[in-house]
């Protein structure tokens, strides 16, 4: 007969226990989606109504949101990584060079913030392609990591990523530290920890959900910081520079660094340093997985007659 007593001291996953840095237990990502306007633009497509106001909520971002959250990190000597749609650097010549001489990471984050529902594999791989050669050209670097948005995401646009040879991407959340998909690096998001879907807000008519209370915000986001510091994952904050660069979210956001800095064993780093970490650690192909779509269930659903 067999025994199916379980062992208390084996592991339920099978997957390993991460490997940090020496002295580390877990990691933080501190990472900026530089959308400004770029997600509305491409919503509106041809079309462009009369609406000043929505515009300037989001220009807000670029003018001042951003730079708060800069000044924010720099207070605390963290390095945070910054995911840029090109249309918005285009518009905003100064704003790569800027954050690269804060010794910030950028990444690309689309042309026109396109949706990857709505796009082509070949209009996807034109962004792709336009975007890395204008970051190329206004900072002479090239950038090594790409999010998605909105974070969808297709087996074809991770082998674009390889082929240009970026070292990452940042759009998927299959762990909770970082992995490899179809041999590409991914360093995992949440939505849970996304301002924007406690916070976007653009009036008018448009908004899904009401704004939230940032206090309670405040208290989940440390929950999830403070276990996944126990479990020894990788906490990944996003932000946007239009929604987190206002007043009470800077407060919110400084409390919660504020507890991350307390912690001596957790390390603070850009999705470039993790990714590198990864790729060079014994974590490298203990979490590889293949960017599987399962086929539609269609035919075989019960209780239908073909
Ligand atoms: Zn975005």
């Amino acid at each position: 007969m067999t025994d199916h007593t379980p062992d208390p001291a084996a592991p339920l996953s099978t997957f390993p226990a991460y490997a940090w840095p020496e002295g580390k237990r877990s990691a933080v990502l501190l990472s900026v989606d530089v959308d400004a306007n770029s997600p509305l633009l491409w919503s509106l497509g041809n079309d462009a109504p009369q609406r000043l106001g929505i515009h300037e909520i989001r220009n807000f971002g670029p003018r001042t949101g951003l730079w708060r959250l800069v000044e924010l990190f720099a207070r605390f000597d963290f390095k945070a990584s910054f995911y840029v749609p090109a249309h918005v650097a285009e518009q905003h010549p100064d704003m790569l060079p800027l954050l690269l001489k804060q010794g910030h990471e950028i990444g690309l984050h689309g042309y026109f913030h396109e949706i990857v529902s709505e796009v082509s594999d070949d209009e996807f791989t034109g962004a792709l392609e336009a975007s890395l050669e204008l970051f190329v050209r206004q900072t002479g670097t090239k950038p090594v990591g790409f999010r998605s948005p909105a974070w969808e995401m297709t087996p074809h646009m991770l082998a674009e990523i390889k082929r240009l040879g970026l070292t990452y991407d940042s759009s998927l959340s299959g762990f909770d530290h970082p992995y490899e998909i179809d041999g590409l690096t991914e360093i995992p998001v949440q939505w849970a920890v996304d301002d924007a879907i406690f916070f976007k807000f653009e009036g008018g008519g448009r908004d899904r959900f009401p704004m939230q209370s940032g206090r309670m915000v405040l208290e989940d986001w440390r929950a999830e910081w403070r276990t996944l510091h126990r479990f020894g994952g990788l906490f990944t904050l996003t932000v946007h520079d239009w929604i987190s660069g206002r007043a009470q979210r800077i407060a919110l956001l400084e409390d919660l660094l504020q507890d991350i800095a307390g912690a001596q064993d957790t390390w603070v780093a850009t999705a470039a340093e993790i990714a590198q970490h990864h790729q060079t650690s014994s974590n490298k192909g203990r979490f590889a997985v293949a960017a599987a779509i399962p086929a539609a269930i269609g035919p075989r659903r019960f209780g239908t007659k073909a």
